[in-house]
């Protein structure tokens, strides 16, 4: 807690100040939406993530007992992008991300995300996934485009960034083409569709998560269209019937034994986004996330 009302905190990611990149733990926005396919404006994603998360900093995480605050986390601003071009935009991600011992992205559109798994594989191989999102994102193209926020695992899978078998998406719902969904399966990937989350409890969809993942090194990738618009407006593509918050957050609070690595929020999009519900939701998942470091430290 810093004695500042929660308003009146300078707008950095919980309030942190903006130190080195060489900190355990990083926070940085990627400003980057244009592998969006339908409405942009996740470029705008970070700055307003951060204003969110100041509410979160008057005191401790209330399950877990961590002050998020006063772990050895910092806030190294935002990347370089290269402005309207997507492949220098993705090399520029990768280079950076490169350097950083443990990243928390906050995006940006979901095509930030494969060039975070090319630098995280490289550093130390590839790790197992745990996904949450309305879309499988494994499109093999993005309306004749080979990179977007649509294709991401394809290609994290295509070049072995990432474990397949170890790979599960959680909040599966939206119109998909049959073969790019029975691609997914046949990998290994795990689907727990946003029907099953309903139709279940947190604690059993976090005890499959488990399940899958093992006590490999662990990557979250959460695109918060997972969410229902009632509770993310703020997307470029949303879709109906997706999870509430309280089961996203239940779910999360419930991994406690995983190895992770690295995290990203992607595809708030503050344009749409309604008394800045979605940025607070974003916010609170990676904070969630954070914390979860936190009791493993
Ligand atoms: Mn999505
Ligand atoms: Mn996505």
């Amino acid at each position: 807690m810093t004695g500042l009302p929660t308003f009146a905190i300078p707008p950095t990611f919980l309030g942190i100040g903006l130190r080195d990149r060489a900190s355990p733990i990083c926070v940085a926005g990627i400003p980057l939406d244009i592998g969006t396919t339908n409405r942009s404006g996740a470029r705008f994603g970070p700055e307003a993530i951060r204003r969110a998360s100041r509410m979160l900093v008057d005191g401790e995480h209330p399950q877990h007992w961590v002050d998020a605050t006063k772990l050895p986390l910092a806030d190294i601003g935002d990347f370089a992008i290269a402005l309207g071009d997507l492949h220098g935009s993705m090399a520029l991600i990768e280079e950076q991300a490169l350097k950083i011992e443990h990243l928390v992205a906050l995006g940006g559109d979901h095509s930030i995300t494969l060039p975070l798994l090319r630098a995280l594989a490289k550093r130390r191989g590839p790790p197992a996934l745990v996904h949450f999102d309305a879309h499988v994102d494994t499109w093999p193209d993005n309306f004749g485009q080979t990179y977007g926020h649509g294709s991401v695992f394809y290609h994290a899978i295509e070049e072995g960034l990432i474990e397949p078998r170890r790979m599960v998406q959680i909040g599966i719902r939206s119109p998909v083409p049959r073969q790019v969904h029975d691609w997914t399966q046949a990998r290994g990937v795990v689907m727990i569709t946003a029907q099953d989350v309903h139709e279940t409890d947190p604690a059993a969809v976090a005890g499959r998560i488990g399940e899958v993942v093992g006590d490999a090194p662990v990557y979250l990738s959460i695109d918060i269209d997972v969410l229902d618009p009632a509770f993310a407006p703020g997307t470029g593509t949303p879709e109906i019937g997706g999870l509430a918050s309280w089961q996203v957050q239940a779910i999360l609070r419930r991994l406690l034994g995983l190895r992770f690595v690295g995290m990203d929020l992607v595809e708030v999009a503050p344009a749409y986004d309604a008394a800045e519900i979605t940025a607070l939701a974003g916010a609170t998942m990676a904070w969630e996330y954070i914390c979860l470091l936190g009791l493993r430290r």
